[in-house]
């Protein structure tokens, strides 16, 4: 009996097989290969530039990282070819290399292009403007990104959020600033609207690339600037340069930008679409991390080992920069349309988020203080 329940399961399973075995010849034939597919199959060989200098750290090393965590998500179905400023077109080149489309891909920062498009600085940085926190919850979920989506469109260029740099130092000073008058006559590379400010109060901005900055000032070419942070001014060496060094004011929490070609971009299929947008957050968070992280640590050794004094501008000297930031905001806006609009926008939500910060993060701030 058990032998003929074993022949009996072993004829079932033999039926079953050459049964299956037959099915997919018989009633599935094999399918053919669809368009979806055959995008699916492509690989897509991208080009993109950078603002920043070769091997620039926390800049352009995670640009490069970027490009690599791409190819890898993509299977390598979307290589990305990472060229620093300078390397294929000059850094300041960047945004019209993408909008024309003879790079897919770029990475800066939108006041970069204030020239062309004055409404972007809003969506890098401001005097007296949003923090990073800020920044990305306008950004994201607050309808900054729309607003800066629409301000490209015209140029053919997609940004996504990619990087912030924290609220940057207000700079190295070769004197101490005791009032605003401290500021006439006062030579300092000092970019954007931080540097239309610094002209109202008397001084003279001057736009110097990161490579001259430590000589101009040791030569008295310049009586101060700023850079970027404790991590990349110490990096340039600054501190040997002038012996003053202040919070800032001009740049409190400047965003990165990463900028695809819109025709380069429709052109993908939807997954590697999906890839580009998660890269960025990922570039977004990761870039500011590691600026807090590693500013925390040249910050001690610039006052340990380099002995350098932080002091603090007068709050009647931060009262007059911040009246001449409105003033000088007020002036853009009347220049142009797209300013106006997105300085409304932009107003309305730091005012917002002020309110909501005065109970949540500067109320929590002075209970650790009190401590
Ligand atoms: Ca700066």
């Amino acid at each position: 009996m058990k032998i003929f329940s074993i022949l009996g399961i072993i004829l079932l399973c033999a039926l079953t097989f050459i049964i299956g075995y037959k099915l997919p010849t018989s009633q599935n034939p094999a399918p053919e290969t669809t368009p979806s597919q055959i995008t699916q199959a492509k690989t897509f060989h991208w080009k993109m530039v950078t603002t920043w200098i070769p091997n620039l750290p926390v800049f352009q090393d995670n640009v490069e990282k970027m490009a690599e965590e791409i190819e890898t998500m993509s299977a390598g179905r979307l290589k990305v070819k990472v060229y620093a400023g300078g390397e294929l077109i000059p850094p300041l080149e960047t945004f019209h290399a993408v909008s024309q489309g003879v790079v897919q891909m770029g990475h800066g920062a939108a006041y970069y292009w204030a020239g062309e498009v004055p409404a972007a600085q809003f969506m890098s940085t401001v005097p007296f403007g949003m923090k990073a926190k800020g920044m990305n919850a306008w950004l994201y979920s607050g309808g900054g990104l729309e607003l800066w989506r629409d301000l490209y469109k015209p140029f053919n260029v997609i940004p996504f959020p990619a990087g912030n740099s924290g609220v940057q130092m207000g700079g190295w000073f070769n004197k101490k600033i005791n009032s605003i008058d401290d500021f006439k006559g006062l030579k300092m590379r000092i970019p954007g609207l931080g540097g239309k400010v610094l002209a109202k109060a008397g001084g003279t901005a001057e736009l110097l690339p990161g490579s001259e900055v430590s000589t101009a000032l040791e030569r008295g070419r310049l009586d101060a600037t700023e850079w970027v942070g404790p991590f990349h001014d110490k990096r340039l060496g600054l501190y040997r340069a002038a012996k003053y060094y202040y919070p800032g004011w001009h740049e409190p929490g400047t965003t990165l930008e990463l900028i695809v070609n819109s025709q380069a971009f429709a052109e993908l299929p939807a997954d590697l679409q999906k890839i580009v947008e998660m890269a960025s957050y990922a570039l977004n968070q990761r870039i500011y991390s590691q600026f807090e992280a590693f500013n925390i640590k040249a910050l001690r050794e610039l006052k340990q080992e380099h002995h350098v004094n932080v002091l603090a501008f007068p709050p009647e000297v931060l009262k007059e920069l911040k009246r001449l930031t409105v003033e000088t905001l007020d002036e853009e806006a009347d220049k142009n349309a797209d300013f106006k609009r997105i300085y409304e926008a932009y107003k309305q939500f730091q005012a917002d988020d002020a309110a909501w910060n005065a109970v949540s993060e500067d109320a929590y701030r002075s209970m650790i203080i009190d401590q």
